[in-house]
């Protein structure tokens, strides 16, 4: 009896060992699997930690981070697919495991659709045991890359605050692994896996993302100070070229490509730039300096320089910017010319008539009454020409206000027009003829008056002034197309081929040769062109060097509908 029970309680005791034993077996394992869950997702983890920046690097990283995703997932094939916000699509990226690039080309679909697009909108993960039954799946995909069996998992990022707590998450794509090894199933546990390294995966992929714009900006950047007119030069602290635009390589007249690292004064010649940037460099302030170059024309620039500081307040070296500022100058010169011009235009006929009328209030009897109103007509053409001269001064003035010159277009009759403004002119001068040439078919025009009288007292006293030796000044006016063509022709001195376009810019008078005659302030025949285009006209020269111009004017029976509709207004406004 006593042996029975001894037996007994050995077996007991037996069993309970063996539960002990096996409890511990399982204990075992399952801290076993947790260390391997452990490692496994620490060597997922390290993928990412090491900073992306290169798209190689990047493809590298990723291709890493899907094979090791389909090793320890024992599948066959991994891919990732983006969401495209223009086209709405999930497309299926590079690189990938175990897909042909034709595959990976053709794997795309509307997020609203298949698999991917429920996992992608929903943001959970899901397991297939058989695609190609599954009603949610789309088939001709599945049969594409013949999937099995897959695990799709969202890719998320996340947005975190400065204490790394996570504030937002949001979709970017879907991860599939496809058919898994041996014909086995895809288990709980491979999907809790998959999504800890979908997490890696869209970080690689976001930094990546972030480079590639960071890179972009660059690049954006680079190209902007290519494309800028200035020069733009900059140098480190030991004396080292960083940087050197196009427009600064032609300045200093060096190839398209520099050497950036070499010695700036290697590749500047020019001993006063060079000077200059060294004093940049010492003084570590800011400069401005002027420099002529020969490009091969004589070119002015303006230098500045200032140093570079980076975001700790250290100077990185120095940054000079070269601007072109041959225009401007020249423009201020072209001003100083043209005050001295005006001045002298103004004084002229001031002195005429000064020395008249002191001359009539000394009531010197010797003058009689013929001369004393010879005078008197003198210096009545001294206002005019004053007067004159004023009011296209003022009319330049108001052009360059943006003011559009009032036009009242009103009938007009050349055959009547024409001969009184030739007369007024033919009074200044006794040494040329006229000759007024009026078509007898000439329609009557539709145009301001005042303009007109301008345009042809102009062109009329230019062709007068600019044929100093005399010679015949002909006026011809005939019907042309919609309109009329009207031309002032001389025998004068001409104009050279090279400054016939500019003689009609603001300005612009014939400073090409000093022998020429009295020249005027310049702004005669930039008025006239804009009161001839202000009527829809155009207006031409043709000229020979010692023997004459012809400028010729063509304006239309109307003028154009603004300027009608400007004068309806400006009625309008009066009466109302
Ligand atoms: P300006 O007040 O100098 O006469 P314009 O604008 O009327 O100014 O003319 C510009 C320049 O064009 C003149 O300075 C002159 O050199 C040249 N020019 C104008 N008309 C003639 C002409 N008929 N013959 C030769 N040169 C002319």
């Amino acid at each position: 009896m006593q042996q029975v029970a001894t037996g007994i309680e050995e077996r007991d005791k037996f069993a309970a060992e063996l539960k002990r034993l096996k409890a511990e077996r399982e204990q075992m394992e399952r801290r076993i699997r947790e260390l391997e869950r452990q490692l496994r997702e620490a060597s997922l983890r390290e993928e990412i930690t090491a900073p992306i920046t290169t798209d190689a690097q990047l493809v590298k990283t990723l291709d890493r981070l899907l094979r090791k995703v389909t090793m320890i997932l024992q599948a066959e094939k991994c891919v990732f697919m983006l969401f495209d916000r223009e086209t709405n699509l999930l497309i299926a990226q590079r690189p990938a495991v175990g897909l042909t690039d034709e595959e990976i080309r053709l794997f795309r679909l509307p997020a609203t659709e298949g698999v991917s697009g429920q996992v992608f909108r929903e943001g959970k993960p899901l397991i297939l045991q058989d695609a190609m039954r599954d009603p949610r799946t789309v088939k001709e995909h599945v049969a594409l890359l013949q999937v099995q069996n897959c695990i799709t998992v969202p890719l998320m990022v996340e947005e975190r605050d400065e204490e790394q707590r996570v504030v937002s998450r949001r979709p970017i794509g879907v991860l599939h692994v496809f058919n898994k090894r041996r014909g086995r199933q895809f288990l709980e546990e491979d999907l809790r896996l998959l999504v800890i390294m979908a997490r890696s995966a869209a970080a690689v992929i976001r930094s990546a993302n972030i480079y590639r714009e960071l890179r972009e900006e660059v690049d954006r950047l680079e190209a902007t100070l290519e494309s800028l007119l200035a020069g733009v030069v900059m140098v480190d602290m030991n004396e080292k070229l960083l940087l050197m635009n196009e427009a600064a390589r032609r300045i200093f007249n060096l190839p398209p490509k520099v050497e950036l690292g070499r010695p700036y004064y290697d590749l500047i010649s020019d001993q006063a730039t060079q000077n200059f940037i060294q004093q940049a460099l010492r003084s570590k302030e800011e400069l401005a300096q002027e420099f002529t170059y020969y490009l091969p024309t004589e070119r002015i620039f303006q230098a500045q320089a200032a140093p570079v500081h980076n975001e700790a307040g250290e100077i990185l070296g120095v940054v000079s910017i070269f601007n072109d500022i041959t225009e401007i100058r020249n423009v201020e010169r072209m001003k100083t010319a043209f005050i001295s011009r005006v001045s002298n235009q103004l004084l002229t006929p001031l002195t005429s008539i000064q020395g008249f009328v002191s001359m009539l209030a000394e009531e010197d009897e010797s003058f009689d009454r013929h001369t004393r109103h010879e005078f008197y007509i003198i210096i009545r053409e001294e206002v005019e020409r004053l007067w004159r001269l004023i009011s296209d001064l003022l009319h330049l003035s108001r052009i360059e206000h943006g003011i559009t010159p009032e036009l009242l277009p009103e009938p007009i009759d050349l055959e009547e027009l024409v001969p009184k403004v030739v007369d007024a002119q033919k009074a200044t001068t006794s040494k040329h003829d006229f000759v007024v040439d009026i078509a007898p078919d000439v329609p009557r025009i539709e145009a301001d008056r005042e303009s007109i009288e301008k345009i042809l007292t102009n062109l009329v006293n230019n062709a007068i002034k600019y044929s100093p030796e005399g010679g015949t000044v002909t006026v011809q006016v005939v019907r042309h197309d919609n309109g009329v063509r009207l031309s002032v022709q001389d025998e004068g001195i001409g104009i050279p081929e090279d400054q016939r376009g500019k003689i009609f810019e603001r300005l612009e008078t014939g400073d090409w040769d000093d022998t020429r005659a009295e020249q005027g302030p310049g702004i005669g025949l930039f008025m006239v062109k804009h009161l001839v285009e202000a009527h829809g006209g155009t207006i031409e020269v043709e000229s020979e060097v010692g023997k004459g111009s012809t400028f010729t004017v063509t304006l239309p029976l109307h003028p154009p509908p603004e300027v009608l509709q400007r004068q309806r207004e400006t009625t309008g406004n009066q009466t109302a």
